[in-house]
């Protein structure tokens, strides 16, 4: 491997390539684009796109993409060349700042969930100079917006971007009122951890339901899963070490800060953790990952699994988001400090955390939902569908303390001793981890572990830093009629923790105990993606958009409609691969099996008219049983999944495929898994789970 230092970012437009390049007035003015989020003038535009393309063409680039993160749950790019006729027919390079500044992707087939007639079909792309441009394949990649031609956001990005200038205003209106008159800026940092798995690509070739969904839709469990507890942060097998060595250099060059690598949980399965960013690079640097993941996977005879729920029985992937405010003067605003009971900047922002969870738990909760997540949470193995907030001891008694007007007792940040002369005794944590919280503090930082591993962490994020701008906002409005600053924050902290102290629990999420007391703390349980997504539309949700400006009515209906019919579309694409591994090979194969089991005991009993032919009666009468059940049960899918196109309302559409294609999906499931179980290895058409999870 090369020099580390020098491979970081070598593939990046980044600071110090544009120091030296650019004039140094288009530097300074685009610097402050970037940090202060002040608009561009096209002359720097000009400048920028000739210097990017001068290094891009030097690094043998030939063409350059508006690279862009539209509703369908992935990126795109379309690639335009350089290349410009002159006027004695050959060509040069050429790559002005209309060309960086704005793309013209004919939008018609991204979904906008009905804003934009399909007729109307041009949708624009709009330079993002907040995310450095990169190179990947001999293509200069630009990150951007996506907008309709009337203006309407089509993308994860503009909300995400909108979000963080909303919540930097408000931030900045509330710190000068606590008199940081020094704070100018506040930005929101993102340190996404990013699960997956890695199988051989021989294996998955041979199994549909992979190549089709993602997720293996049948499947008898392996003798070994996850039992043994032997795989998280297991020694790393030589082929995995390989992918990841090579994954880190590919990341390391894209300027991504990718830090620990390790085994996770099930057999097969694996975490990345970069180091945190800003929220809008680090959206796009998951993305990027995610992407890198895949590519390099392939080079390596792998294919990486980004899928929430790969294998039934064995834990899924998920994302953990970590989060955090700071400013531009370097303070972290969710640092409480050495006596957070005297620090009422923290005790204010952190009340504004707990408002903001608690009243817009279900945007949090919908935020995470998706046909794959679905199987996650609440199955003990992620936090439950219930969203609440994890603050640990320190915090817990902090806020017990405020609510009931008693002495701050902090817990002993004692040493921890070894015990042991050689190990060297260390300062302890002040709290210990909770596993189970979907929303936990983690020192100086919240990490929303409720992700899907697929994820674009662009959703969650805008909507976190949306609801905490919209509760600082209230805060601001109090406190700035005020002519006493600190006994108002103190009241406005006393009061909102205990209108809101509901939303917090340091207990096992996993318990059915918490079920049953959120319940009575009245909080949401939405179990699936139609049950959640619905609340998208409630007014107050809506209200909250337009208020602080990151979506309008239009835009949130889309957005609602557009998760509601993607949801349907999973579902009914699972069902029919489903339906067609069923019909075309199952079925067939169970057929054979049972033949070659019944000649098998004629001819026995032709040979040796005494001798015993139970074990392949009673083999022969259980799976003819249980085939005339799956036969049955596949032509029931068949129906309702035919069923789904009929329903208009996608609320209602999602609802069926919940509640009726989904189910029979599962117990069609069930009867194949038995029969797998029966049927000989040398007959069954898929690779087992076996192969499958240990495969590499
Ligand atoms: P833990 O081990 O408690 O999960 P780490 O320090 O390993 O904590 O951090 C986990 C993730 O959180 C990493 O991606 C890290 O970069 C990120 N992180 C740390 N500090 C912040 C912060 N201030 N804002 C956002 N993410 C952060
Ligand atoms: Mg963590």
């Amino acid at each position: 491997m090369a020099n580390v230092t020098e491979l970081f970012g070598s593939m990046v437009f980044d600071d110090r390539k544009m120091q030296e390049r650019l004039p140094r007035t288009t530097y300074k003015s685009l610097k402050k684009t970037v940090k202060n989020g002040e608009p561009l003038d096209i002359s720097v535009a000009n400048a920028v796109a000739n210097a990017m393309k001068d290094w891009a063409v030097e690094m043998g680039c030939t063409h350059y993409t508006h690279w862009f993160q539209p509703m369908t749950g992935v990126t795109a790019e379309k690639h335009d060349s350089f290349i410009y006729p002159t006027d004695d027919g050959r060509i040069i390079m050429e790559f002005s700042g209309k060309e960086l500044i704005k793309g013209e992707p004919d939008a018609s087939s991204f979904p906008s969930g009905g804003i934009r007639a399909t007729f109307e079909a041009r949708g624009y792309t709009t330079w993002d100079p907040t995310s450095p441009a990169f190179i990947r394949d001999k293509t200069l990649y630009i990150p951007t917006a996506f907008c309709s031609y009337t203006g309407e956001v089509l993308d994860k990005k503009t909300p995400l971007l909108r979000s963080m200038e909303r919540l930097s205003d408000v931030a900045v209106q509330v710190l000068h009122l606590l008199g940081k008159n020094d704070v100018t800026r506040v930005t929101t940092t993102v340190g996404p951890e990013q699960e997956y798995f890695l199988i051989d690509k021989t294996m998955y070739d041979k199994r549909p339901d992979l190549i089709y969904t993602g997720r293996t839709l049948f499947g008898a469990p392996a003798p070994k899963g996850q039992e043994l507890e032997d795989h998280y942060f297991g020694s790393i097998k030589t082929r995995v070490s390989a992918f990841m060595n090579d994954l880190d250099e590919e990341l390391w060059k894209l300027g991504v800060f990718a830090k620990t690598k390790h085994n996770e949980v099930a057999p097969s399965q694996h975490e990345l953790a970069p180091i945190f960013e800003t929220s809008n690079i680090a959206t796009d640097h998951n993305e990027l990952t995610m992407e890198v993941m895949k590519k390099v996977a392939e080079k390596h005879g792998l294919v990486c699994l980004l899928h929430e729920k790969p294998f039934a029985g064995v834990n899924g992937s998920g994302k953990h988001n970590n989060w955090s405010i700071s400013t531009n003067t370097g303070e972290n605003l969710l640092d409480p400090g050495k006596s957070p009971e005297t620090n009422l900047q923290f005790q204010l922002i952190l009340a504004a955390v707990v408002k903001a969870v608690h009243e817009y738990q279900d945007l949090l909760r919908l935020t995470v939902a998706s046909a794959g997540n679905d199987h996650r949470l609440g199955a003990n193995e992620a936090p439950p569908a219930i969203i609440s907030m994890y603050l640990g001891d320190d915090l817990g008694a902090l806020v017990e303390s405020i609510v009931n007007g008693t002495e701050y007792k902090r817990s002993d940040g004692s040493d921890m001793l070894t015990k042991v002369n050689v190990l060297p005794d260390f300062k302890k944590d002040s709290s210990d981890r909770n596993r189970t919280s979907p929303f936990a503090f983690t020192g100086n930082k919240f990490e929303f572990r409720a992700l899907g591993s697929s994820l674009n962490i662009a959703c969650p994020n805008y909507m976190l830093n949306t609801i905490v701008a919209e509760e600082l906002s209230e805060f601001y409005e109090e406190m700035k009629a005020s002519s006493d600053i600190e006994s108002t924050v103190k009241e406005i902290v006393r009061k909102t923790l205990t209108e809101h102290k509901n939303i917090i629990f340091n207990g096992d999420n996993y318990s059915d105990e918490w079920v049953a007391e959120a319940e009575k703390r009245g909080l949401c349980n939405y179990r699936s993606l139609p049950e959640a997504m619905q609340h998208y539309v409630d007014r107050k949700n809506i209200d909250l958009f337009e208020k602080n400006g990151i979506l309008n009515e239009a835009e949130i209906r889309a957005r609602y409609e557009i998760e509601l019919e993607h949801y349907s579309k999973q579902i009914r694409i699972e069902a029919l691969t489903m339906v067609d591994m069923a019909e075309k090979n199952i079925a067939p194969a169970v057929i054979s099996f049972v033949k070659e089991m019944t000649d098998a005991a004629l001819a026995k009993k032709q040979l040796l008219p005494g001798a015993s032919v139970f074990a392949e009666t009673q083999l022969v009468e259980e799976l003819s049983n249980e085939l005339e059940a799956f036969v049955k049960k596949t032509a029931e899918l068949k129906e309702a999944a035919a069923g789904v196109k009929a329903i208009s309302d996608s609320l209602e559409q999602a609802t069926y495929c919940r509640e009726s294609v989904f189910v029979l999906m599962n117990e069609l499931r069930a009867l194949g898994d038995s029969m797998e179980q029966k049927t000989s290895a040398k007959y069954w058409p898929y690779p087992s789970y076996g192969e499958l999870l240990f495969g590499v």
